[in-house]
């Protein structure tokens, strides 16, 4: 059933093609040619929308069109109406008809068309949206849109290897670089080789997503991955640092990773010289740090202290205060030092999001590469800002990469 607020927008739409059709009417007919017919259909149209009978208006005004072509603007702006209350099937035979027509201009044909194709994408028909996008894609109008709506059908369809070819002619169309959704699509095929046991095809495509975007995270991350498994940890603690020198916010990601490759090393004091180094040269890690501690228990490194302490100062003095008193009081083993730490931060992001979208604020527990809400590449990143309004159970199942 429509709201209030799409019965007001029926109204606010329709009055102001109204008044656009009255004002066009009187300026370029003669007054004695005020054409009653076209005006008796569209208040009929009117009429039947107000009540609710959305298919009787559509059926007037698809035969207002077959009077007078000035009102192909009328026919978009009911059929996107019509879209923006859910019922895409109406749109979709709007569009049809118009383009059906044999006298619309090329230009309205072509608008026709691309609406009539995302029509079809609301719809999840998927195929006939391509057709029609790589139709305008050659057209030479609507291309840069009927690319990008390309490239989220070859999205939706992991099909990568066309998500590359569209977004590099994307860029040759708009100029604007693509790289770092190209980044995204090669690591997405290095997955799949990897997944599929060819460790080699893996490293390369891993290898092309950090050409493609040398400061990737994730590109980052896959690669030390994959070095880990071919048995090269030294290799892969370079790509995490990497990842680290790039983007301090993703610290916490790499971390558990890089005290395992030190270990695989039979270097037992090398991550907390690696801590040390990072501490010093890379303070903006401390709150990454700090939440990796409270967020991986297996992180259990005594210098991992320092990192929660300093995050505890820019929460207020008061809680590195308390902390120290912990400390003191109890002269702890260093382990439990850490254990002390992590219950204060606890405290403070226990109903907090790991991670967060930076365009739509998806709040979540897993670290998505591409956010399963807007869909935007690159958005979601760790979250270490109290306060932080949501409850806890808006948050999505699971933890973990995606
Ligand atoms: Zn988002």
């Amino acid at each position: 059933m429509p709201t209030d607020q799409s019965l007001l927008l029926v109204l606010v739409l329709v009055a102001a093609v109204a008044v656009g059709w009255l004002l066009r009417a009187f300026q370029a007919r003669k007054p004695q040619t005020p054409a009653p017919g076209l005006s008796d259909d569209y208040f009929r149209g009117l009429n039947y929308l107000l009540n609710e009978e959305p298919d009787k208006a559509v059926e007037v005004f698809i035969r207002m069109i077959e009077v007078d072509s000035e009102t192909v603007e009328t026919h978009f702006a009911l059929a996107s109406l019509f879209r923006r209350r859910g019922e895409v099937d109406r749109a979709i035979r709007i569009h049809q008809n118009l383009i059906a027509r044999p006298n619309l201009s090329r230009p309205h044909r072509l608008q026709a068309l691309y609406e009539l194709g995302d029509d079809y994408m609301r719809a999840g028909l998927f195929d006939r949206a391509e057709t029609l996008f790589n139709e305008l894609s050659e057209s030479g109008a609507h291309v840069g849109p009927a690319l990008r709506q390309l490239m989220a059908i070859y999205e939706q369809q992991r099909d990568w290897e066309q998500a590359i070819a569209t977004a590099q002619r994307l860029e040759l169309v708009d100029g604007r670089s693509q790289q770092r959704v190209i980044a995204h699509y090669w690591c997405e095929l290095a997955a799949v080789a990897s997944s599929a046991g060819q460790q080699r095809r893996a490293m390369q495509l891993a290898r092309k997503a950090q050409g493609a975007d040398p400061s990737s995270p994730r590109a980052g991350i896959l690669t030390g991955e994959l070095l880990e498994e071919t048995g090269d940890p030294a290799a892969a603690l370079r790509a995490y640092h990497g990842v680290i020198e790039h983007d301090p916010a993703f610290a916490g990601e790499v971390l558990p990773s890089i005290a395992q490759c030190f270990s695989k090393l039979g270097d037992r004091d090398g991550f907390d010289r690696f801590l040390v180094e990072l501490r010093q040269s890379k303070p903006a890690t401390a709150p990454y740090v700090a939440m990796a501690a409270f967020h991986e228990p297996s992180l259990r490194s005594r210098e991992i202290l320092g990192f929660i302490s300093q995050y505890l100062k820019t929460r207020g003095q008061g809680l590195a205060r308390l902390l120290d008193r912990l400390v003191e009081q109890r002269s702890l083993e260093p382990e439990m030092e850490v254990d002390s730490a992590r219950e204060l931060v606890r405290l403070l992001l226990e109903d907090h999001p790991r991670y967060l979208c930076g365009e739509c604020g998806l709040p979540s527990n897993t670290l998505y590469w591409q956010c399963p809400s807007c869909r935007a590449w690159s958005s979601v990143k760790p979250h270490v800002d109290p306060p932080y309004a949501p409850s806890a159970s808006a948050l999505p199942e699971g933890t973990g990469r995606r």
